[in-house]
């Protein structure tokens, strides 16, 4: 009999509970019991829905990161979240923010480093290392969650970071080699495995996605290490990959000592032939059949036609799951109400996907003709959508069949537009602008809210949208800010806004995803070839315009942007998407422009986390989405200033290709890595202008003027002072406008000062 496990469930809740007890409890407003209360029916609800299966995940569930949470089990805590520790998710939570709920004003210590898990969304934050960093284990959160998962009457598979994931995915503090920390790690693995044998458990899933990384020697041997260590582990171990191909790693893989082995069977198709050829006997292999990274039915006849050999082969030593942790996928379809009819028979949700899973299992043990009803009905989904006139628009086909190289480049080079930008807007030495959003109070959600529903007339939403926006700019100018922005009231969200404006995209009501801690996206779903039938923001920024002599920024989300956090097609190459996008937000770049709109910022804010695993691949990945961001902005007259903004500061490996954007500046996150970006700029020299951030927008705290000062010092050291601008790290759409007038107040004093001494 072949057996069915999930590798994570999404735990922020169908209906987002997760998000909003932690929200409540940060703000005080409830006590910790109520945040655990939450969690546990959470988990609980979770492991129903997941009680077909014949193993279920534990730890998947978690109150900020799993990393984090594993940080915590390991007893690998930052130093400085140490001090007047009242109980553990508090402290877990000065790590994740930078403060707990009980932490003063004088109490807060800079939060952990975020950064991007993989090539997703979702965020992790940073272990921390240095060369004298310990271990101790402390289990209790993960054994009381199997107890919790045992008294369900499920079959629980606790979910480890596998110890060399572990390593790689954090950060030196003291430059010191991580990998010499392994020995120390491995027994705190160890020891652990051990405390989860008494507690009953068979099966342990330790996850090494970086199998599907370019794994240099020392990292290999890290692997072998690790895995011949746990040799006589008193668990089963299932040693899970995911997101991509294993290619050169497969016999690495093969050759460990591990009871199990679980492939992405979506992404790394290719590897499952060499992986079977090298499958010891008693070695289960389990395949993630059902793509945990999108949201479309999976075509479950095509998957038996190739499943069936190899579960006649492998038998009961085959396990089927969804390629990696739902995680990445919203909970469910059910309340999804207002979905197209046939949009929705074309999609599965993490609950649906489960679903498909059991239907392929009772196929593969029973028989085709044991679900041959649900195999019809997933067929003519299928088939529906492929031919279906809504996803297919030939006039867009052939606009991007005749896209051409001319215009994907600016009239003229950056110096030579640079002296027509500062002509034609003379601004002071470190202009200071923001990125774009400010605060979205309740009462604008409200608003929106209301507008959807119906119960705001069009004329009334105008109004309000514009009281906000003329509080934002008369905010910006009490502040005295350089370069102004429209504040983005109007947006839900920098890509479902776009998306509700273009052919070719459908909307969920409830599709959240977690992106990082509490904070969810609802990733709209690219179905069809993409048009835009008007503008989409002229007359918003017109209006700010027409408010301020100062100049206002025209805000787009840019086309890989929009890509890469929408859930996009299956059935064409991202590329293709994309460059239909960038025609779309051309077409709006040009609208803004003739309106007179003189400086235009396009956000390309997960461009780096579009980029494929293995860096053999980035070329093909940056060209084409170099091209879609250059033919999305490059259409513009020399006067016109473009902006970019990224929201990362690993930019060091991909500095050229930014370059090749030739936008006229980019703002970039970088407060919380200390500037570690502009090592990029040692052997590079940056051609146009630059806004690293300086205000870190992740965390309540705010920023000292000295210490925005200090960073700027450091910027300077690097790129000339005439191309620098000061901005926050990223937009101000979570934060309390008592959170950010006083930093931006802070801001623009430190930019006085800089230019005082400059
Ligand atoms: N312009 C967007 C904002 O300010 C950018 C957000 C982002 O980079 N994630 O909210
Ligand atoms: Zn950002």
């Amino acid at each position: 009999m072949v057996r069915t496990h999930n590798l994570g469930f999404p735990r922020i809740g169908g209906k987002r509970e997760l998000k909003f007890a932690l929200e409540r409890y940060w703000k005080n407003q409830i006590p910790q019991q109520a945040l655990l209360e939450t969690g546990l029916e959470l988990r609980q609800r979770h492991w129903e829905q997941l009680s077909n299966l014949d193993l279920v995940p534990v730890g998947d569930f978690s109150y900020y990161d799993q990393v984090l949470d594993m940080s915590f089990m390991l007893g690998n805590i930052p130093k400085r979240a140490h001090r007047s520790l009242a109980n553990e998710l508090d402290q877990y939570f000065r790590v994740a923010r930078g403060r707990s709920p009980k932490d003063s004003e004088s109490q807060c210590v800079h939060a952990g480093e975020m950064t991007k898990w993989f090539d997703t969304n979702y965020h992790y934050i940073a272990p921390e290392f240095t060369s004298d960093t310990a271990f101790s284990l402390n289990p209790n959160r993960l054994l009381q969650q199997i107890e919790e998962a045992k008294a369900m009457g499920v079959n629980p598979k606790p979910v480890l970071v596998g110890p060399v994931s572990y390593l790689w995915l954090g950060k030196s503090k003291d430059s010191s080699d991580r990998l010499e920390l392994l020995p120390k790690l491995l027994s705190a693995y160890k020891e652990l495995l051990q405390k989860l044998a008494s507690a009953g458990v068979q099966w342990v899933q330790i996850d090494e996605p970086i199998l599907v990384t370019e794994l240099d020697e020392s990292w290999c041997e890290a692997i072998k290490v690790s895995y011949q260590a746990f040799d006589k582990s008193p668990v089963k171990l299932l040693l899970a990959s995911y997101f991509g191909e294993l290619k050169e790693n497969q016999s690495l893989l093969c050759d460990l000592p591990v009871s199990g082995i679980h492939l992405d069977a979506i992404n790394g198709q290719d590897d499952i032939s060499g992986i079977m050829a090298q499958l010891k006997d008693d070695q289960v292999l389990s395949l993630g059949v059902i793509n945990g990274r999108n949201i479309w039915k999976t075509n479950l006849t095509q998957t038996l036609n190739w499943l069936e050999p190899i579960a006649q082969q492998l038998k009961s030593r085959l396990w089927l799951a969804p390629s990696c942790s739902l995680l990445h996928v919203p909970v469910g379809l059910a309340n999804e109400t207002q979905l197209e009819h046939d949009i929705k028979s074309w999609l599965a949700f993490a609950i649906q996907k489960l679903d498909e899973l059991n239907v392929l299992s009772m196929a593969l043990n029973s028989g085709r003709a044991s679900v041959q009803q649900q195999l019809d009905d997933n067929a003519a989904a299928v088939a529906q959508r492929a031919s279906s006139e809504r996803v297919h628009n030939h006039v867009v086909k052939a606009s991007v069949a005749a896209l051409h190289s001319q215009m994907e480049k600016r009239q003229s080079d950056y110096t030579i537009r640079a002296d027509q930008q500062r002509q034609i807007r003379p601004l002071p030495k470190f202009p200071t602008t923001t990125i774009g959003s400010f605060p979205q109070t309740n009462e604008i959600r409200q608003a929106r809210l209301r507008f959807r529903k119906g119960e705001l007339s069009q004329a009334d939403y105008t109004k309000f949208i514009q009281g906000e926006i003329r509080y934002a700019i008369k905010e910006q100018e009490k502040l005295g800010l350089d370069v102004l922005v429209h504040g983005e009231a109007e947006r839900n969200d920098m890509v479902e806004y776009f998306g509700q404006q273009l052919q070719g995209y459908a909307f969920s009501q409830s599709g959240w995803v977690q992106s990082y801690g509490s904070r969810c996206v609802k990733p709209p779903i690219l179905f069809g070839d993409i048009s835009r039938p008007k503008s989409m923001t002229v007359e918003w920024i017109k209006y700010a315009q027409s408010l301020t002599e100062k100049p206002v920024k025209g805000m787009l989300t840019g086309p890989v942007t929009i890509l890469n956090w929408s859930f996009v097609r299956d059935d064409q190459p991202r590329s293709i998407s994309c460059l239909q996008l960038a025609l779309a937000i051309r077409e709006e770049v040009l609208d803004l422009e003739r309106e007179g709109v003189g400086i235009i910022q396009i956000d390309e804010a997960a461009l780096r986390e579009g980029l494929p695993l293995r860096a053999k691949q980035w070329p093909g990945y940056l060209g084409w989405a170099i091209r879609s961001f250059c033919i999305a902005a490059n259409g513009v007259k020399d006067e016109t200033q473009i902006h970019t903004h990224m929201c990362y500061s690993e930019f060091n490996d991909i500095i050229e290709a930014i370059a090749s954007m030739d936008a006229d500046v980019v703002t970039i996150e970088t407060s919380r890595s200390d500037m570690e970006l502009l090592g990029a700029f040692d052997d590079f020299q940056y051609p146009n202008e630059i806004g690293p951030g300086v205000y870190d927008i992740h965390s309540p705290n705010v920023p000292e003027e000295d210490q925005i000062i200090n960073l700027m010092t450091l910027a300077a050291q690097k790129i000339p002072e005439a191309r620098l601008w000061i901005n926050p790290d990223c937009g101000l759409k979570t934060r309390t406008w008592e959170e950010v007038v006083p930093a931006l107040q802070n801001m623009v004093a430190a930019a006085q000062r800089l230019r005082e001494i400059a």
